[in-house]
């Protein structure tokens, strides 16, 4: 049974957040997603999250963030930057301080907006990489925090919180969306849709999970 209420889902296009917007399309009658556009370093990553809001009838914002890059020049943003794992414990080059603060911050300004009470995002602590703004009691904080501040009553919504990745391509499955999550969504830090270019951080971790993933369902 869906329940009769809105649901925003924070949406990059990528795998993560394309399977949330599924685990809210099952639960939600009515599913909007927003994504942040703050110049990524291959614009794919706004045109892919288009293409899949556009094929799943979503109606589909797009806030122009672009305001982080002068905060945070970074290796998401900027091509002179290497992508690369954090080293020694500290933080990957691709983190941008404050970025899920701000971006849940907002879509709670647009939940307040379009009336959406849940809001639903794909951060995970399984997988955590160091970003402080990912982990749970973050997000449980900042519910809060967004209600006091709105006088509002959100639910934010975290279905990959603690799950690893290739358990996240079984809730994927779960949810029967498997197939339009591996061949349609952009993870790869290079801009390449689907299994990506193979080399990167992002497509190392998601080929991994999806390699763990597909020996399980073999043996189902
Ligand atoms: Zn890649």
């Amino acid at each position: 049974m869906k329940k009769n209420e809105k649901a925003l889902v924070v949406f990059s296009g990528g795998q993560d957040s394309t399977t949330c917007l599924f685990w809210a399309m099952e639960r939600f009658e009515e599913v909007e997603a927003v994504t942040f556009d703050y110049n990524q370093r291959h614009s794919s990553e706004i045109e892919c999250a288009k293409t899949i809001a556009e094929e799943l009838n979503i109606r589909h914002h797009i806030l122009d963030m672009s305001l982080l890059n002068q905060l945070a020049p970074n290796a998401l943003t900027r091509d002179d930057i290497e992508v690369k794992d954090g080293e020694g414990g500290g933080l990957p080059s691709t983190f941008v301080p404050g970025r899920n603060l701000l971006f849940m911050s907002f879509a709670g300004v647009l939940g307040s907006q379009v009336g959406a009470r849940h809001i639903i995002t794909g951060v995970c602590e399984t997988d955590f990489s160091g970003y402080p703004d990912c982990r749970d009691i973050f997000v449980k904080s900042l519910n809060v925090t967004l209600n006091l501040s709105m006088d509002e009553d959100f639910v934010i919504h975290t279905p990959l919180m603690w799950l690893d990745k290739a358990e996240t391509w079984q809730l994927a499955d779960e949810l029967g969306a498997f197939g339009f999550v591996r061949e349609k969504t952009l993870t790869c830090y290079n801009g390449i849709i689907a299994d990506g270019c193979g080399e990167c951080p992002a497509c190392r971790l998601r080929k991994n999970g999806l390699d763990e993933y597909l020996k399980v369902r073999k043996e189902q």
